[in-house]
């Protein structure tokens, strides 16, 4: 059996109360990590952290802020330093889905994806890193998209901001793997959360799961959603010891749904 060496390290993840986020903390939590779990609605980060607690007796904690903004990033990092005197990884994971045409959508609402998709990465960054040099070492992972690569034709600035990110992840990587700091990038496909049930329920009623299908079948080769475990074993490799050589990458789990090589 491999043995993924994540036992009582310290994790950061952003968006961590729903969803991916949640799906991920709670893979950590089971292999014996502690995890600082971040997303702006205070109650239920804070309950879904005691949960985890409670459940695989680690520690869990809740912080309620709002990672788009220089203040939220700072109590993120503070509060870190004050549960755990640093962490051994972060997970950039908070993010959304737009909708919108490029002729008519405001500077605003581009300047919002980019301060939640990519000023929140390099903040936490600024941040984390100088604590992870104080470790020896540590691993960074931004989760992106698909669409990072390939562009989903409502959602020109989540595609856009997405791929930003996905650079800055490369970018980071060269400038800190001598500190012994590994930085990668996930790109997942479809992933079944609460979210897409809420956006299925929005667009087609009680038919909503009909509505899942269709999608999955128009853009997935696999036909079909992954779950959040899933995908959440693909963020635990990457922020293993055992994936000590993969650095700078980008890497698509996606059921096929990117068609180029
Ligand atoms: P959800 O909408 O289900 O969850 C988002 C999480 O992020 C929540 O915990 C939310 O809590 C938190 N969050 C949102 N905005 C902020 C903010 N400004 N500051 C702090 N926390 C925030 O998203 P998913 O789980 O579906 O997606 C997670 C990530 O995965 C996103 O970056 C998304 O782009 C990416 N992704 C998702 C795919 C999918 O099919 N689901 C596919 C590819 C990529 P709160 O509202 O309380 O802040």
């Amino acid at each position: 059996m491999m043995d993924l060496e994540l036992k009582d390290k310290v994790v950061v993840i952003t968006g961590a109360s729903t969803g991916i986020g949640l799906g991920v903390s709670r893979a950590f939590a089971r292999q014996g990590a502690h995890v600082v779990m971040a997303a702006r609605n205070e109650a239920r980060v804070k309950e879904e952290a005691a949960r985890l607690t409670d459940e695989f007796s680690v520690r869990c904690i809740g912080v309620s802020c709002d990672v788009a903004t220089p203040e939220g990033t700072d109590r993120l990092i503070g509060s870190t330093r004050d549960a755990f005197g640093g962490t051994d990884i972060l997970i950039n994971n908070a993010g959304t889905g737009s909708n919108e045409k490029i002729a008519d959508a405001p500077d605003e609402k581009w300047n919002a994806y980019w301060e939640l998709h990519v000023m929140a990465a390099v903040r936490l960054a600024r941040g984390f890193i100088p604590m992870m040099k104080e470790r020896g070492g540590g691993v960074i992972l931004h989760n992106a998209s698909v669409c990072a690569a390939q562009p989903l034709g409502f959602e020109p600035i989540y595609n856009v901001t997405k791929s930003a990110l996905q650079m800055f992840s490369r970018c980071l990587a060269e400038e800190v793997i001598g500190d012994n700091i590994r930085v990668n990038c996930i790109n997942p496909g479809l992933v079944m959360t609460p979210d897409w049930a809420k956006t299925a329920k929005l667009h087609a009623g009680e038919k909503w799961e009909d509505y899942l299908r269709n999608v999955a079948k128009e853009l997935a080769p696999i036909n079909r959603f992954a779950t959040v475990d899933e995908l959440a074993d693909a963020f635990l490799f990457l922020c293993s010891p055992r994936s000590s050589f993969w650095v700078g990458g980008a890497y698509f789990v996606d059921g096929g749904q990117k068609r180029t090589v």
